[in-house]
């Protein structure tokens, strides 16, 4: 197809893609998306793909669902961009954290809105800096909190790591759900950051007796709790937050990915007395032109909205098993999970791009972990129906039979 009169040399939108727009990975899936409806993804020709990974936890109410789309035309029909973060009153953001806030513990009642997770991060370290006066950072091995410098300095993985450096100073790395772990907690501490559920090294999910350790660690040395929900949160667990599973409270709480039921917000939330670090001395202490958008309040709002009144999320353990149940075979050595965030192993990178190739080919699209890409990623909308769970473990099995 000739997309446009400048495309002199006749290339199809495929090789356009991969000229102009900037390539992060050798291999692109590159399939054209047409069009997508709940849980499925529509090429040019109308062929159907089964969504197992929700645009990677993003899409935890479906693609487009009508109350969401509704959100966005009507909020276009009043106003777009207005003004920088924080001055003027739009009543999406309003009542967007309102909401949030009902919904959180009464300590978490203070949203900053933040245009993605990696930017919650950034805002959540510079909070954390500001209220206890240290600089001090502990993060996890093989934990993700995104891609800027500030959040690609608290990644666990060195892989990663190592090509930007210099990177933040004073950050230390210790192991995930280790009781020993808890020494390097000290009193020069700003904050500790953690997820919930450590996703991208394949779906490790913490003891909550270690949850809890790490809570009364950060109390006793005056350091923050920062706990990452950026792909947690919002039911995929199978309850609203992912720190509910635990019985902890952080101090703050980092969201992303399905907080904009679509659009792109991310949010770091924290008390309000803590917050106002970031109103003094300097003034504006973390300032964005787009964070908090009101088209992406509104989408947001909407989502969590509909998440709240489905039953979608009292069905997740339900989902969770049924998948489990299903997906045995010889060649997969685990499947780790925590509601629907789903980790399934099989022995190498090579076998699991195998199987997803072919899931792709027959219609179910998937893909890996950042640091397991042994492991097959299945995070699907949350209204999935059991139906559909058992066509797409049927497609997978079959790939696999046949790999
Ligand atoms: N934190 C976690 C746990 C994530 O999974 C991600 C993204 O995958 C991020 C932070 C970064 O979010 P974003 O890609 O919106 O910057």
């Amino acid at each position: 197809m000739n997309i446009n009169s400048n495309n002199k040399g006749g290339m199809d939108i495929r090789q356009l893609f991969l000229r102009h727009v900037a390539q992060t990975s050798p291999n692109p899936l590159g399939i054209e998306i047409a069009r997508a409806e709940g849980i499925y993804l529509y090429d040019p020709s109308g062929k159907a793909y089964i969504d197992l990974i929700g645009g990677i936890s993003v899409c935890n109410t479906g693609h487009r669902h009508p109350r969401i789309v509704q959100a966005i035309k009507d909020q276009a029909d009043q106003y777009l961009h207005v003004l920088v973060y924080g001055e003027l009153i739009q009543s999406p953001q309003v009542r967007y954290a309102t909401l949030l806030a009902a919904h959180l513990p009464a300590a978490l009642n203070s949203v900053y809105f933040t245009n993605s997770g990696a930017e919650a991060t950034e805002g959540a370290m510079k909070l954390a800096k500001r209220v206890t006066g240290r600089t001090e950072i502990v993060a996890f091995d093989q934990s993700y909190h995104g891609s800027t410098q500030g959040a690609l300095s608290i990644m666990g993985d060195e892989y990663w790591r190592n090509a930007y450096r210099p990177l933040l100073p004073g950050v230390r790395h210790v192991r995930y759900n280790d009781p020993g772990s808890l020494e390097w907690i000290t009193d020069r501490t700003a904050c500790v950051i953690a997820e919930t559920v450590q996703a991208e090294r394949g779906i490790y999910t913490p003891d909550k007796s270690w949850m809890k350790a790490l809570r009364r660690r950060c109390d006793e040395t005056g350091a923050l709790l920062v706990l990452d929900e950026i792909q947690a949160g919002f039911g995929r667990t199978g309850k609203l937050w992912g720190f509910e599973n635990y019985d902890v409270v952080p101090d703050i709480l980092l969201l992303g990915k399905a907080l904009g039921g679509g659009m792109p917000l991310g949010a770091f939330i924290a008390d309000k007395e803590r917050m106002w670090a970031l109103t003094g001395d300097p003034v504006l202490g973390h300032i964005t032109t787009f964070g908090g958008h009101p088209v992406c309040c509104a989408a947001g709002l909407a989502s969590l909205e509909v998440l709240l009144e489905e039953k979608w999320m009292g069905e997740v353990t339900r989902k969770e098993a049924l998948f489990r149940r299903l997906l045995v075979h010889p060649a997969i050595r685990d499947i780790r999970s925590c509601g629907l965030l789903m980790a399934v192993e099989f022995d190498s990178f090579e076998t699991n791009k195998r199987v997803i190739d072919k899931c792709i080919e027959r219609g179910v699209l998937t893909d890996w972990y950042l640091f397991a890409p042994q492991c097959m990623r299945i995070a699907p909308p949350l209204p999935i129906t059991e139906e559909e769970i058992g066509k797409a473990c049927e497609i997978i099995l079959s790939c696999i039979g046949g790999s």
